[in-house]
């Protein structure tokens, strides 16, 4: 494994986005440090507005910045607010980096997504293949303000020396997950899905397509844990792509999520909906050679998942923003 280049104890860390999936799961992944965590709800300071992020920036002084602050949606979401998704992403990756250079900051971490790469990328889907082509038309507006963050990362470091990192999670899953059957993606939609046909008896349970697309899925908790191991381990202008390496079909998913949740109905694939890309994996190879592996396999994140559901009331189970 390799050793760290940077240690997270004794540090003042800002994790931007806080309340969001990701940036939940990295302040429960930070409190295993004897650090200071820092986080500043909406209200309080728009991430999108520069003057009130370069005071709170200059005044806080934090050593490390996680930015997991984004507008994030589906693909419903991204052909309805196209301007939404490009202007809040751009400015606050603008904002937060510029004003985290201003005072000092010392490692950065912007999270993105694997969905900046093009549409017809290489599989598994390597760093480098960022910029090969064009981007998928429906998410192109998240993707060019999140391809723009992975360049202000490059470029800070380049001109001013700024040891700013760029990271792209694959499909997560976990607490804080959009359960919203329309909005959804696929995990959440399932689970969901198979809870209510076992609570209602139901004798069978739809799934969109044909359950023949591959997708790859990463408990948001381990994908935390990959980011923090990143904080502490990687210094360089190439990003890094995180993801479990491993492929399901949904037909298989549908099959393990009803095994989780004991649901025995059969399940009916519904060819009017769309199956999407057939393939979607992320090349983990960089990560892997750093020495970074899950610590949950899918069916241990999904039982963990399922009890965090059961659990959760029901109004918890939103919609996104
Ligand atoms: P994608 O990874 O961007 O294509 O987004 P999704 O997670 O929404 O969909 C992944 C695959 O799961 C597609 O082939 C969907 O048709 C399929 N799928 C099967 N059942 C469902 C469902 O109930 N909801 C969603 N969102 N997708 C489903």
């Amino acid at each position: 494994m390799a050793e760290p280049v940077y240690g997270l104890d004794g540090k003042r860390i800002f994790v931007a986005g806080h309340r969001g999936m990701v940036g939940a799961a990295l302040m429960r992944r930070l409190t295993a440090y004897d650090a200071t965590l820092l986080a500043v709800p909406r209200e309080e300071v728009d991430l999108r507005c520069q003057a009130a992020v370069e005071d709170w920036m200059a005044r806080e002084r934090p050593h490390v910045v996680f930015l997991a602050a984004a507008r994030v949606g589906g693909i419903a979401a991204n052909s309805r607010y196209p301007a939404d998704f490009i202007y809040d992403n751009l400015m606050i990756e603008a904002n937060v980096i510029h004003a985290a250079h201003r005072a000092g900051v010392e490692r950065l971490v912007l999270l993105g997504s694997t969905c900046i790469y093009p549409k017809l990328a290489p599989q598994p889907i390597p760093e480098d293949a960022l910029l090969t082509g064009p981007l998928e038309p429906t998410n192109e507006w998240y993707a060019i303000a999140k391809i723009a963050g992975i360049k202000l990362v490059q470029a800070y470091r380049r001109q001013h020396g700024r040891d700013f990192i760029a990271v792209q999670p694959t499909n997560l899953y976990g607490p804080g997950d959009n359960y919203d059957p329309e909005t959804s993606h696929v995990l959440p939609a399932l689970l969901r899905k198979a809870h209510e046909a076992k609570a209602a008896g139901a004798p069978r349970m739809t799934v969109w397509g044909s359950g023949r697309p591959l997708r790859e899925f990463l408990h948001v908790d381990d994908l935390a844990d990959a980011v923090v191991f990143l904080a502490e381990r990687y210094s360089g202008e190439a990003p890094v792509n995180i993801g479990s390496g491993e492929e399901v079909s949904i037909r298989e998913l549908a099959e393990l999520v009803c095994e989780t949740v004991g649901y025995g109905g059969e399940l009916v694939f519904d060819a009017s909906r769309p199956d999407g890309t057939p393939r979607k994996l992320a090349d983990v190879s960089r990560l892997s050679a750093l020495g970074w592996s899950r610590a949950r396999s899918l069916r241990d994140g999904l039982e963990q998942t399922y009890a965090d559901f059961a659990a959760a009331p029901a109004g918890s189970l939103r919609a996104p923003a």
